[in-house]
């Protein structure tokens, strides 16, 4: 009797089974190909069903070599497994649908391509490099190209990189050249930190050949200037980026005013501090303005500037600064409790200011030219969230 019910527990399972594929699978075209189809996709579909997946790959191989029928199954299975991180199994996939010697050319391509992405998402690069330079010379050239200049981006190859993106040239020539010009200043940078120091500066001048307008390539000059004491020459390049994208300036802010400190032209450096802030009234510029005066000008002149500013453009950032000056100047008893609640604006503030890329979303503390996230260039604005250029969204920010 105990037999008995034990047995109808577990048949009931398998009719709940048989509905849910059913559901999904159209079982009348399975029934009427079922005579064609040999039985080891039956059982190959019956350990897949079962969890077994090793053995139901065995099974598939099994029928691959038989049956023309069977390669759209063996894509499909292969896209499914590395979808679900099963690398060596979609590998192995599309490794037996290339050994099969009935593919169209087509499927061939398509077959290389599936292989070329199994060895790229399980860290293969070298392998899935060679497949996708095979691929160049097929119709999926494009993508491959694509795929091979993200593989020498990963790889730091940035020689093979600026060969690639060319090669891409043509239709999206724009970004094109922009991306150059990264790859160019981190050759730059690699021969800057090799004492090749003649070979980083023509690697910038190629930057700037690429992108006239690469704000990057005039923060490097500027910065390996300083390094060598050209304070003058540090202060030019610094000064283009203000005519060319002056929006970028909170990144040599304070360097700007260090070497201009250096100059004896921090009167003028303060001026030009000021214009900078009140077009851009971001976070980093009126942390470096509230430094600048706090050394040169002392505490009130400070606090006087940075109410000003507070009052112009209220933020949650300009709010935290505000505090910061205030305590530099408020009374002894009274900034223990000024105190306490400029902690507590800072860290809120800490917390939800970042920069982000606008086109993966990823959330950075510090500036990124290429992001880590989706490995675009050029895809953080240059500002924090909470430095908003709206009046607007300021308010709204202080009303909360
Ligand atoms: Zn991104």
């Amino acid at each position: 009797m105990m037999d008995f019910q034990a047995y109808w527990l577990l048949v009931i399972p398998v009719f709940f089974g048989l509905g849910w594929l059913a559901a999904r699978v159209d079982i009348r075209h399975l029934l009427s190909e079922s005579r064609a189809l040999p039985a080891s996709y039956f059982k190959g579909l019956n350990f897949l069903l079962n969890e077994q997946t090793d053995k139901a790959i065995e099974s598939f191989i099994e029928v691959a070599q038989t049956d023309q029928q069977s390669v759209e199954l063996q894509f499909a299975l292969g896209g499914l497994f590395r979808r679900r991180g099963e690398v060596d199994r979609a590998t192995k996939m599309h490794q037996s649908l290339l050994d099969r010697s009935d593919l169209t050319p087509q499927q061939t391509t398509q077959a290389l391509h599936e292989l070329a992405e199994d060895y790229l998402k399980a860290g293969f690069y070298d392998r899935a490099e060679a497949l996708f330079i095979e691929l160049k010379k097929t119709a999926l050239s494009d993508v491959a190209i694509r795929s091979l200049l993200d593989i020498y981006v990963t790889e730091k190859e940035w020689l093979k990189a600026i060969d690639t993106a060319q090669e891409l040239g043509g239709n999206n020539s724009d970004m094109g050249s922009k991306e150059i010009a990264h790859f160019y200043c981190e050759l730059a940078l690699i021969e800057y930190s090799r004492s090749n120091f003649e070979a980083a500066k023509k690697q910038l001048e190629e930057a700037l050949l690429w992108n006239k307008k690469c704000v990057r390539a005039y923060i490097i000059q500027g910065q390996w200037a300083k390094q060598n004491g050209e304070f003058e020459k540090a202060v030019e390049y610094w000064l283009y980026i203000e005519q060319q994208s002056p929006d970028y300036l909170f990144l040599i802010a304070d360097s700007f005013m260090e070497t201009m400190k250096q100059l004896n032209r921090l009167d003028e450096a303060i001026l030009l501090l000021r214009g900078w802030v009140e077009r851009f009234p971001t976070l980093d510029l009126l942390s470096t303005l509230f430094k600048s005066l706090l050394e040169s000008r002392g505490g009130e002149v400070a606090y006087q500037s940075i109410k000003e500013e507070f009052t112009r453009n209220p933020s949650l950032g300009s709010l935290d600064k505000y505090l910061e000056a205030q305590l530099v100047t408020v009374a002894p008893e009274l900034r223990s409790d000024l105190q306490l609640i400029r902690d507590l604006v800072h860290q809120h503030n800490v917390k939800t200011s970042y920069y982000q890329c606008h086109t993966c979303g990823f959330k950075a503390k510090t500036y990124f030219w290429h992001c880590p996230a989706c490995a675009g260039w050029d895809t953080y604005p240059p500002k924090r969230n909470s430095d908003s250029d709206s009046d607007n969204q300021s308010h709204t920010k202080l009303s909360m």
